[in-house]
């Protein structure tokens, strides 16, 4: 079987230059080639001898997703690629410009298995995890497509990405060292949607990405309804791990909240938020719902704004996210790739 590069590190790199006869700086030259230069074949790397990219032809693929779609119809500027893995199942990330930024938005696992109420990959299931190949060539290869770089990443397209927790890590070392991609750490953001265990985990390894949480309600009661992993990770085990996480690393998380009218838009709402919020170093993103399902709409811009002020003062950044395409289905919760993998 020929060996996957894409995914690997610059350790692993230097063990595959070794395992096929080479001295280990072949494999940092490897490394290089491909995240850096982003190379597309062996024969554009240049510095190497023929002999040696006919070997690795032979021994080696750079990656295999392929674009099955590219959609760039939406009047923001976002674009949604939908890529096809090499076992037909398909994943989506989308390419968000903005004024100061480019950030990408990728995929963790193909599906979802924690079925929240309001978000649509969901409707998936849960399929498999994703390689940390499969989730570094989402960006290498929208890169290379476009022939520019990438300020930012969030993960925060299909998937949980801390119910991948080993390959998601592996992929945000690989896109954050500065010997290859060199995406900065603190513009790396892992988004979960409250596993408690995991939140930990990530506090006591000590990594540098940015942390934001799925919070959705400030209810036990209603979060579990909406999120059903809340019945496995409560509300007051979620907020001790992720207080836990904002004192060991003295770094603030970010909360998420998608405002979904009538449901948890309230004053009351606000309120118990505000308490929340105010407990502990942390910033407050509100996300205004991007329709999926008929179950669910988007407050009017006058409410969110209320919502916000009911909020005031806070001590902290408070952020609202008007998602940017979600007039071709590529914002927040949207995606949910090819209608042949849904479930139900
Ligand atoms: N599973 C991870 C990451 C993916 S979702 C998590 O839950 O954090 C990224 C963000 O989009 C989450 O905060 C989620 O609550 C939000 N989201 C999901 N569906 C949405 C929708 N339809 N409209 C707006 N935001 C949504």
């Amino acid at each position: 079987m020929k060996k996957i590069l894409i995914g690997l590190t610059r350790q692993e790199c230097e063990q595959f230059a070794e395992d096929i006869g080479e001295k280990k700086y072949r494999g940092r030259q490897i490394y290089k080639w491909i995240y850096e230069k982003r190379a597309a074949s062996f024969e554009q790397m240049s510095d190497l001898p023929q002999t040696l990219r006919e070997k690795l032809r032979e021994h080696a693929l750079l990656g295999f997703m392929t674009v099955a779609e590219i959609d760039d119809r939406s009047s923001s500027g976002s674009v949604k690629y939908l890529f096809r893995l090499p076992d037909g199942r398909h994943i989506e990330s989308v390419y968000i410009p903005e004024a100061n930024r480019t950030t990408l938005c990728i995929s963790s696992q193909v599906g979802c298995a924690l079925n929240c109420r309001f978000c649509a990959t969901a409707r998936l299931g849960l399929k498999r995890n994703l390689t940390a190949g499969e989730i570094v060539e989402q960006a290498l290869a929208i890169m290379r497509l476009r022939d520019e770089d990438i300020t930012n990443i969030v993960f925060m397209g299909m998937g949980e990405p801390f119910a991948n927790y080993d390959n998601v890590i592996k992929a945000a070392a690989i896109f954050t060292d500065d010997n290859g991609m060199a995406i900065g750490a603190r513009r790396t953001v892992i988004s979960t949607s409250g596993l408690a265990d995991k939140i930990k985990r990530y506090a006591d390894e000590g990594h540098k990405y940015r942390l934001a949480i799925s919070l959705n309600s400030p209810f036990q009661e209603q979060r579990a309804e909406l999120m059903p992993i809340a019945k496995k990770w409560d509300l007051d085990a979620l907020l001790q791990a992720v207080r836990y996480y904002a004192i060991k690393s003295r770094k603030a998380p970010t909360f998420e909240y998608v405002l979904l009218a009538g449901v948890n838009d309230s004053h009351r709402h606000a309120l118990a938020l505000k308490k929340i919020v105010k407990s502990m170093p942390c910033k407050l993103n509100l996300i205004p719902y991007n329709p999926t399902v008929e179950l669910f709409s988007r407050p009017d811009k006058e409410h969110v704004d209320q919502f916000a002020r009911w909020l005031l003062p806070l001590n902290t950044g408070l952020s609202v996210r008007w998602s940017k395409g979600d007039d071709v289905n590529a914002a927040c919760g949207q995606l949910a790739g090819k209608q042949s993998e849904w479930v139900r």
